[in-house]
């Protein structure tokens, strides 16, 4: 499986968007008050739809695109401070992905609250396609090991982990993002916005869960053994 797109339809990923969309903005639809607003914010998506487009884009390599605690494929190496932590042996394989919603439209910044709930139904939207690509690549991961019980990690992408933003564009090296029309500023920032990349190690050891403080991670230079993150368990 390489650079394999998966189009998402938009109905299939509003309900979970929905139910983040609810959740990012703090509304109790108990209350009158909030029952308005997410009226409102129904109202922007209802405008702003036929931007929303989501694809994305996959690709699978076998256990060897993970040594050294590096991830590598294509001529590009990957690395984030919490791959320290993974044992090579753990790893069966590795999934790129890169997903795209497009954009819910809004008719003008000024109008700071449909600018608003636009970008954030754009954010959940991603999300939301990310949970149902996840579904569909355990799926994958079923049929390719049948005798195996495996586990998909964490997500790692730019931003996160350690990783730096600019390693997005290690991502576009790895798949063919012009299929899914999304392209890559020098500065790491991908366009469309609402755009992700990452990949997910397969592992054979169930339970490897990172810290919420290794999500953060800013990096250190001497690695995880060093980290006072560690140190504190
Ligand atoms: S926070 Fe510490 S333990 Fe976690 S990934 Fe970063 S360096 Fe490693």
């Amino acid at each position: 499986m390489k650079n394999q797109k998966i189009s998402i339809a938009e109905q299939q990923a509003f309900p979970l968007a929905e139910q983040r969309f609810i959740k990012t903005c703090g509304f109790n639809l108990e209350r009158e008050k909030h029952q308005r607003m997410m009226k409102m914010g129904l109202a922007v998506r209802e405008k702003g739809i036929g931007g929303i487009d989501i694809n994305a884009l996959v690709s699978f390599y076998g256990s060897e695109a993970f040594s050294e605690g590096k991830v590598k494929a294509e001529g590009v190496e990957i690395y984030c401070n919490y791959f320290d932590q993974i044992p090579a042996e753990w790893v069966e394989g590795v999934y790129f992905y890169m997903l795209t919603v497009g954009e819910c439209l809004f008719s003008s910044e000024e109008d700071i609250m449909d600018f608003l709930y636009a970008d954030i139904w754009g954010t959940n939207y991603v999300d939301a396609g990310i949970e149902i690509l996840k579904e569909k690549l355990n799926a994958d991961l079923k049929e390719r090991f049948p005798d195996k019980t495996l586990y998909l990690s964490d997500e790692f992408g730019p931003g996160y982990f350690g990783m730096p933003v600019i390693a997005s564009k290690n991502f576009f090296q790895v798949l063919d993002a012009d299929a899914i029309g999304v392209w890559v500023k020098d500065s790491g920032l991908m366009i469309p916005q609402k755009t992700c990349a990452g990949l997910y190690l397969v592992l054979n050891q169930p339970g490897v869960k990172a810290e919420p403080e290794c999500m953060q991670c800013r990096g250190n230079v001497s690695g995880c053994q060093f980290c006072a993150v560690r140190a504190e368990k």
